[in-house]
């Protein structure tokens, strides 16, 4: 399977060069030739295999002959060896909960599968990649915990100050090791935009292999599709489901439009954003604006310029009315995420947190037009990753896992720069002559 770059300016790579790449030389993202169809055989069979074959078995046509399928196996087994389980918050929604890994947020299963693939790709190379990734929170913890230790990789975050929970920050700045924490004194866009012109940057790409964790890199993309499997694999009704997914960068929603492309029966897709609404807008108007990000309760959503939005174009090939079809938008302000969160816990006992609470409004609007179908929301993150947001909400202390507890005896290492390219570059450049 070869993917080609969205700009059509650059050559077609496979698996193994999009993955080490990130990006296009032409600054476009990789997007696959053809999305495969899975097998009648699959879905008959889907209800008694295990998550690892699930993962094999979708992922396998992408990854190709770049990763032996022994190896590949084993990176799949460890990508998902942790539970998805699907609750029933009440007779109409259920949540799938996808913070059951290491770093509690679903960005756990992309970044363990690209981190194990990269590990896989860079033996055998003395050439040292650099993976640098932007971050509103939970990307930066799970590629960080994703990658630690994993040889011939040094992880570069870049975080905005002061705009992630205590959790985050320390899931990010402690590990130490091949892991370092830039905290920028800007926003989430701020630092997106700098890793951006980093990757165009010619002297960097010179001296050092850059290579990108956010959702742009194809390996960290196409492994979220597994979990929508999982969802259908509990699902227990025969009208297939909708599906809410909290969306900001909108790795997560197409994703998931990429399983159903692949004939995964899925009702329909409701992509639930904050008060940053440019799919609403592009739904509504048929023209996609970029906009400057707004600050909400679902931080980790806070994006303006979602960078998957040209691969949900692609997947519909630019077909508004078909894009409409298949997915409704809708705009949550923060006061009814607040509500939803307060509403669905002294009603159904479910504790959300606020992207989940995204998900869920989203999904309750789109269930009151069409009350014979029922859904699933993804809940992309444990409450205790928002446990600042949560508490004030339900005016109770939410319990610290106790997998989290040794976090908060670790101390905080990060380099504070302003949010300009140049002290990144410095940053970057200074690293790459000590070695
Ligand atoms: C990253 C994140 C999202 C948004 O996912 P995208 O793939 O960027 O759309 C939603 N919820 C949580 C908790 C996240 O960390």
């Amino acid at each position: 399977m070869l993917f080609y770059s969205l700009n059509k300016q650059s050559a077609s790579v496979n698996f193994r060069e999009a993955a080490i790449t990130g990006q296009a030389p032409d600054k476009g993202l990789y997007f696959p030739e053809r999305i495969p169809k899975l097998s009648d055989d699959f879905f008959q069979t889907l209800k008694n295999k295990s998550k690892a074959e699930i993962a094999f078995e979708v992922i396998s046509p992408y990854v190709g002959d770049t990763i032996p399928e022994k190896d590949l196996r084993v990176i799949c087994e460890e990508t998902v060896n942790f539970d998805f389980p699907l609750k029933k918050i009440n007779e109409y929604i259920y949540s799938l909960e996808l913070f059951h890994g290491p770093t509690l947020a679903f960005k756990d299963v992309g970044a363990r599968f690209m981190s194990r693939c990269l590990g896989y790709f860079s033996k055998g190379s003395d050439k040292k990649i650099t993976v640098l990734v932007a971050t509103s929170g939970d990307t930066g913890s799970a590629v960080a915990n994703g990658f630690l230790d994993v040889e011939g990789i040094d992880v570069v975050i870049l975080y905005p100050s002061g705009k992630v929970s205590k959790i985050q920050e320390l899931q990010l700045t402690t590990l130490g090791k091949n892991i370092t924490a830039l905290e920028v004194q800007g926003s989430f866009d701020d630092c997106q935009a700098m890793v951006k012109q980093a990757f165009a940057d010619e002297t960097l790409n010179q001296n050092l292999s850059l290579t990108s964790a956010n959702s742009i890199n194809v390996a960290r993309w196409l492994p979220q599709q597994f979990y929508y499997f999982y969802a259908l694999q509990q699902w227990p009704h025969a009208l297939p489901p909708v599906i809410s997914v909290p969306s900001g960068n909108f790795g997560n929603i197409c994703a998931g439009l990429v399983a159903y492309v692949s004939g995964a029966r899925i009702n329909h897709f409701v992509a639930a954003c904050n008060a940053n609404d440019v799919f609403s807008n592009y739904i509504e108007t048929e023209v996609f604006t970029p906009k400057t990000a707004v600050s909400t309760l679902s931080n980790a959503m806070d994006v303006g310029n979602p960078s998957n939005f040209v691969r949900l174009l692609e997947l519909f090939g630019h077909d508004h009315k078909k894009i409409k079809k298949v997915i409704s938008n809708c705009s949550v302000d923060d006061a009814s995420t607040a509500e939803t969160i307060l509403e669905v816990y002294k009603t159904d006992k479910y504790l959300l947190e606020p992207h989940g609470a995204v998900a869920y409004y989203g999904l309750q609007q789109y269930l009151k037009k069409y009350p014979n179908k029922k859904g699933i929301i993804l809940e992309t993150a444990h409450p205790v990753k928002f446990d600042d947001v949560v508490k004030k909400i339900i005016n109770e202390d939410v319990a610290i896992p106790a997998s989290m507890e040794y976090l908060f005896k670790l101390e905080k290492k990060s380099i504070k720069i302003k949010p300009e390219f140049n002290q990144l570059k410095d940053y970057l450049l200074g690293t790459a002559v000590i070695k």
